[in-house]
């Protein structure tokens, strides 16, 4: 059987086709860059409707395959953008309903593990989900996906754009904040807020810009964002780690990308005897084959929708999904 997954959740409008022996037989995607300041989400959600036809008709290009192939439509139903949420449903019952095909809507976070445990060959792993919409870290435990630890103001992606922004830097902020950070020499103090096993980042994000207004040098504020934010958040993830016992740690969502991140989520793995994972970057960041092969994984274990229960829901909590394929 073959899937179609279809993500748009921010950014990213991505088709990924993938079979039920979990080969990507093609992952496309196209990704809206806003000209100046945050994601609007109208503006994304227009940018992916007209964008959609032609993502769609690579994928199937590159994979070889007709709509007549496809077995099941998956969609990310959640958590995301409303009008961007819309318009991947959209897209997903369209195709369901036109081609007479079952459709699944899955949970987008769910899928970046799923994703992960089927290339990285990680088995149960504490997962640290870090992106531009995100920060948790999760792990699973009787029948669902755990959050252990979560932000509880903006993600970590989110902090780093927002303070890029404010220092004159464009979007995303994350990769230039890391190459900046590279030269930074002297640590500057700034907030470090982990309260119990969650993290905060908005008085992190504002204390950087107002020392970058008094001065500082942004080499050093980069690198030490980068320090207190990451710090923060491996020592949520050590202790997930502790309590759960598990033997792995994985690290995905698009900061997945930071080097220096991987560099002390890896430590921090090592110390305590566990595997560490990180998908590729074309598998860590928003993209439509872990929606396809979420979807595949639920429709396996007896999951169905009817396109009249397929409302998205944008606020769809990761510890409130049923995943019958880990029981
Ligand atoms: P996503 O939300 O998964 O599409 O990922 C986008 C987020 O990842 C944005 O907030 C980027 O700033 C961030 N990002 C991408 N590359 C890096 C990097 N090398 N270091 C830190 N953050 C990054
Ligand atoms: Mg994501």
């Amino acid at each position: 059987m073959i899937c179609l997954g279809i993500e748009g959740t921010a950014h990213t409008f991505g088709v990924g086709i993938v079979s039920s022996k979990g080969r990507i037989l093609a992952n496309v995607s196209s990704t809206f860059v806003p000209e100046k300041g945050g994601i609007h989400p109208r503006e994304a959600a227009r940018f992916h409707s007209a964008h959609a036809g032609e993502v769609l008709r690579e994928a199937l290009g590159r994979a070889g395959i007709t709509m007549e192939d496809v077995g099941l439509v998956a969609f990310s139903m959640g958590p995301g953008l409303g009008p961007v949420l819309r318009t991947a449903a959209t897209a997903a019952r369209a195709l369901s309903a036109f081609h007479g095909i079952p459709i699944i809507g899955v949970n987008h976070c769910i899928a970046h593990i799923e994703i992960g445990r089927l290339t990285e060959g990680a088995r149960d792993p504490v997962t640290l989900y870090v992106s531009g919409g995100n920060t948790q870290v999760i792990a699973y435990d009787a029948g669902r996906y755990r959050v252990f630890g979560e932000t509880l103001d903006i993600p970590l992606g989110n902090c780093l754009d927002v303070f890029a922004r404010e220092v004159g830097l464009q979007y995303p902020g994350g990769p230039k904040i890391e190459r900046l950070a590279r030269d930074g020499r002297s640590y500057i103090r700034l907030p470090y807020a982990v309260k119990g096993m969650d993290v905060s980042f908005s008085g992190l994000a504002s204390e950087a810009v107002r020392r970058y207004r008094m001065g500082a040098d942004l080499r050093d504020l980069c690198y030490s964002l980068q320090e207190t934010a990451f710090s923060a958040l491996v020592e949520v993830t050590e202790r997930a780690l502790a309590h759960t016992e598990k033997r792995e740690v994985m690290l995905t969502g698009g900061v997945a990308a930071n080097s220096r991140l991987r560099e002390m989520v890896r430590m921090m793995a090592e110390e305590h005897g566990a595997r560490f994972h990180v998908p590729p970057p074309e598998l860590s960041v928003d993209n439509g084959a872990m929606i396809a092969w979420t979807g595949i994984l639920a429709h396996r274990h007896g999951v169905r929708m009817s396109i009249s229960k397929t409302q998205v829901l944008q606020r769809w909590r990761t510890d409130q999904v049923d995943v019958p394929w880990r029981r």
